[in-house]
């Protein structure tokens, strides 16, 4: 039987959808190359914003009209609960996100009341009792990966729904995540990107003692940067990144690692979402504009180009112009090298959806497109500052909008292309180009 999974949302979500794809290959079930060809089709969903969801839910809609086996994972089938087959009353399963290591068996379940002509039974899967397998299975083949290292969120951002679908905080023990790296590392892994929605509170505290790892002691702490440092020591790992950052985490030990181990890359994604003290105490974010930018320094001294990109809502709440303008300034004071902007979309149960949603939608728009246009002018200019520098890449494969280019990324995460070589393998191998030109989003570069 072949299966296809959609994924929608974000990098935790493709680490799902990876982690389920090596245990159903494990098991006997192969990779569709299309929709047409798969008998199973799996949508992973995303719920942080209203539109989000409806995505996903539409795709899943489609598939369920071309009469496969479907199923739904991820955080809107957490958020929906037993609605889900009220939206989709012919969806075949749907299963939250800390149970996805269930999917397989449930599939095969699926197939063979099928096939002895059993009755068609609608598979519900709520819970958080994540199985190890689910975490540490990984595809082959890539010199990159993604590995989990906190699960859930515990911050309650009063916007937020991801700690509603995605559960309490969970830091893996260091042992078992060096022993992951170690495993890629000697599978070919080069570069390592550690995933947790706020990952700099990994290690801080684990109260979310989960039962079916017997291992994780309550109350284990060990905090990020020292995880960090151990990852560095292994042999083959050339980059570690890591997403997403609360501006909390920003420590003194943190800025020492960045300084001290080249293979820690020079990026952090550090949601920033307003410039205004005002809705920053509303969102319950728990830090001011200027102990923002002050972070900021402090990152910013450890190389003129370490990358910074944001996070940021637009809308929010009671957001007035004034509070918007301080947005677009602490924006400029930042000089973030990339910028992702949101338009507040109210979600069920969060503090802030018992608020008044009173930025009209043409105004939210209207921030939006100013803070779109502001990010491309500082990103020429922040861009601009490493012409004629020499950037070193790990060499990743054709360019996606001119395959006549090669693509790659720099330690900030920047996009550098160059004019394609005959020699070029997408192996992770270190090249060093020079760059001739730069765009908003985009480095342009020559071989040396
Ligand atoms: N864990 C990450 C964020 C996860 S959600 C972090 O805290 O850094 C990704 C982004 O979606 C958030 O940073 C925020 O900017 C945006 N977002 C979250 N909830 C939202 C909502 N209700 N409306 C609009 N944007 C939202
Ligand atoms: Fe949501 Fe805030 Fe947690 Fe990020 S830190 S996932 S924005 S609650």
């Amino acid at each position: 039987m072949k299966f296809l999974i959609h994924t929608y949302g974000c990098q935790m979500n493709v680490r799902d959808s990876e982690a389920l794809e090596a245990m159903m290959l494990s098991r006997g079930f192969e990779l569709a190359s299309s929709e047409d060809d798969a008998d199973i089709v799996i949508v992973n969903s995303c719920t942080v914003r209203q539109k989000a969801e409806e995505k996903a839910i539409g795709k899943v809609g489609n598939l369920i009209a071309a009469k496969k086996i479907s199923g739904l994972m991820g955080c809107a089938v957490k958020r929906l609960g037993e609605d889900v087959f009220k939206r989709l009353p012919a969806l075949d399963f749907a299963v939250a996100p800390r149970a996805l290591g269930l999917i397989p068996k449930i599939v095969s379940d699926i197939i063979g009341a099928r096939n002895s002509g059993k009755a068609r039974k609608r598979i519900l899967e709520l819970g958080d009792d994540l199985i190890p397998e689910a975490l540490s299975s990984h595809t082959t083949g890539s010199w990159k990966a993604f590995v989990t290292v906190l699960l859930g969120c515990d911050n309650r951002c009063s916007y937020c729904i991801v700690p509603d679908v995605r559960g309490h905080e969970y830091s893996r023990p260091a042992s078992e995540i060096v022993a992951e790296v170690e495993a890629l590392a000697k599978g070919g892994v080069k570069e390592v990107m550690l995933l947790g929605q706020s990952v700099l509170r990994y290690g801080i505290r684990n109260d979310a003692f989960i039962p079916s790892f017997p291992s994780s002691p309550k109350g284990y702490t060990e905090p990020f940067p020292r995880l960090l440092e151990r990852l560095c020591e292994i042999d083959g790992i050339e980059r570690i990144r890591f997403t997403s950052a609360h501006p909390g985490g920003v420590t003194d030990e943190l800025v020492d690692v960045f300084t001290r181990f080249g293979k820690v890359c020079r990026h952090l994604h550090l949601p920033v979402q307003s410039g205004s003290d005002r809705i920053l105490k509303d969102m319950g974010r728990r830090y001011t504009r200027e102990e923002y930018l002050s972070s900021v320094k402090r990152l910013r001294s450890i190389a003129d180009d370490f990358a910074l990109t944001t996070d940021v809502i637009v809308g929010y709440p009671g957001e007035t112009q004034e509070d918007f303008e301080a947005t677009r300034s602490l924006m400029d004071e930042a000089g973030f090298d990339n910028s992702f902007i949101f338009k507040y979309s109210p979600r069920p149960g969060t503090r802030s959806s018992l608020k008044k949603d009173d930025v009209p939608k043409e105004e939210k728009e209207r921030r939006d497109q100013v803070l779109l246009g502001d990010q491309e002018r500082r990103g020429i200019e922040r861009n601009s500052r490493l012409i004629g520098t020499v950037r070193e890449v790990l060499s990743e494969g054709p360019s996606k909008r001119n395959p006549d280019r090669l693509s790659a990324r720099d330690s900030g995460n920047r996009i550098v292309v160059w004019p394609k070589d005959d020699d070029f393998i997408n192996d992770g191998s270190k090249v060093n180009l020079k760059i001739t030109d730069a765009h908003a989003q985009i480095l342009i570069a020559e071989r040396i």
